[in-house]
């Protein structure tokens, strides 16, 4: 249960909190609680009334979305990193777990890593159980989010749609299909007529290079407004008292036997109970830093957007034969992204050969893509697990939680990442939608492998 917000004169109380791990965690981080923040005085709040009264006041007068506070000496729990899986494990661990002391410590600017810099498609078209149920209950919470923050996240489900070209692959879409539906996930497989019908200006004629034979519709999944997720969900958190510290880099830890007891960071030392790490591409960077050697590689990935044009493209559409898949923001760009730069690298651009490899795919697919300019193109760095899959649980070290592995598709699991990190810190055990994805699967030869590449991340 969500637990809602009631404002009274002296400050915001959290609701009481029904779930089992909720229980749990309160009594474990019962002895710390702290009275919550102050009301909310200095935060925006949004509504119909507050945007009249600020229209007609200019829009002059409107308060901070989030504090800026300044790090305290302890934690119960830290997170490192404020991208989008940061964020919602700070939300969910204050909302739904009473965790009072939270800092989300972030070296750059909230959400200005792959969260802000991803392609915004949310589905959850997988077809191991694993994936599946995991990416669904992420949709799920999308479908509810923007209530659950007071916060227009502009998740908008105008459908994904993969297209097929040939027998074989539409085989295989026939059976993920099948596997989504049994799983309670929406899927259509659709015929060449139908997918005409819904996307017209995609190449139909007969001397296509790629002919199209039909398509996988998953009609509940769509896109998000990325920067809206991260300043959501920041602000939700902090309504409940977390504290989200920027400019404030993880440089180092102390250990205290098997244990983390502090963080060295840019802005000094932090002490914690607990720690998660939510910084995907720079996993393996900070994990080395403890020693340890995790199955991820770190690989740029980049997107464009073409100048803005009318309403063209109402879906998502992934094209079949090249890496390619293109949605149209709201502002009428065209939003397309592609396969990785194949290169590892800590670097957030990428090289023009890519973007080209890019564009072509893009012009096979839809031609009259041929007469538009690109406006921009940039890059982030991807944490490539070894299957595929992303990695949510437990680590070697006793306090520490690791969140990763999100490869090309983490934004659309920000809140389900969250969730279960959230009840995963909280308990220190899995939650069973993410038992299946933990580190040690890789030592037990239980991989989760989607993308049927094995240990290849640059093959996904
Ligand atoms: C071009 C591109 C297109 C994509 N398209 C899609 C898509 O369409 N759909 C989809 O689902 N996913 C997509 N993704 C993937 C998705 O963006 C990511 O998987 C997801 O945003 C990861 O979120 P995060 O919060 O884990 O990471 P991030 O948003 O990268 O946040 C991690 C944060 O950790 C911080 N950090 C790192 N090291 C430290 C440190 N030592 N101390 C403190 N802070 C630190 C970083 O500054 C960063 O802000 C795309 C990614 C890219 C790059």
């Amino acid at each position: 249960m969500v637990p809602s917000l009631t404002g009274s004169g002296s400050g915001l109380h959290v609701a009481p909190v029904n779930t089992a791990a909720g229980m749990v965690c309160r009594r474990v981080f019962a002895r710390r609680a702290r009275a919550p923040i102050p009301a909310g005085g200095c935060m925006a709040e949004y509504s119909v009334f507050s945007l009249v009264r600020h229209a007609l006041s200019g829009h002059r007068s409107w308060n901070r979305a989030w504090r800026d506070p300044e790090p305290r000496r302890h934690y119960d729990v830290i997170i490192v990193g404020g991208g989008g899986h940061g964020m919602a494990t700070a939300y969910y661990l204050a909302s739904l777990h009473g965790v009072r002391s939270i800092a989300v410590l972030e070296k750059g600017w909230l959400g200005g890593g792959n969260t802000g810099r991803n392609t915004t498609i949310v589905r959850s078209n997988y077809m191991l159980d694993e994936n599946a149920h995991f990416y669904e209950k992420s949709l799920q919470l999308w479908e509810g989010l923007s209530r659950d923050l007071n916060f227009n996240v502009m998740f908008s489900q105008r459908g994904v749609l993969n297209l097929g070209h040939s027998d074989g692959q539409m085989d295989s879409f026939a059976r993920r299909g099948n596997a989504m539906r049994l799983n309670g996930i929406d899927a259509e497989l659709l015929d060449r007529d139908q997918v005409r019908r819904m996307v017209p200006y995609l190449d139909f004629s007969q001397n296509a290079r790629f002919p199209i034979r039909g398509g996988l519709l998953q009609p509940r999944g769509g896109t998000a407004r990325h920067d809206a997720v991260a300043w959501g969900l920041a602000r939700a958190a902090d309504r409940h008292g977390v504290d989200i510290i920027q400019n404030c880099e993880v440089t180092g830890f102390e250990m205290s036997g098997n244990r983390i007891r502090a963080v060295e960071t840019s802005r000094g030392t932090i002490g914690c109970d607990r720690i998660g790490f939510a910084v995907a591409g720079h996993t393996g960077h900070l994990a080395a830093k403890l020693g340890l050697r995790l199955p991820i590689e770190t690989h740029v990935l980049q997107a464009c957007v073409s100048e803005p044009v009318k309403p063209m493209i109402d879906s998502v559409v992934t094209f079949g034969v090249g890496h390619f898949y293109v949605s149209q923001s709201d502002k009428g760009g065209l939003v397309f992204g592609g396969d990785l730069d194949m290169y590892n690298s800590y670097a957030q651009r990428g090289n023009m050969p890519l973007i080209e490899h890019v564009i072509s795919a893009g012009v096979s697919m839809i031609p009259s893509l041929s007469r538009l300019r690109v406006l921009r193109t940039w890059g982030g760095v991807m944490d490539m697990s070894m299957d595929g899959s992303p990695i949510i649980g437990l680590s070697p070290i006793d306090n520490l939680y690791l969140n990763c592995g999100w490869c090309y598709g983490g934004f659309k699991a920000t809140p389900g990442s969250g969730w279960v990190f959230a009840h995963t810190i909280a308990t220190g055990a899995p939650h069973p939608l993410n038992s299946r994805l933990s580190l040690d699967r890789f030592s037990r030869g239980r991989m989760v492998d989607e993308p049927g590449a094995g240990p290849f991340p640059n093959r996904h």
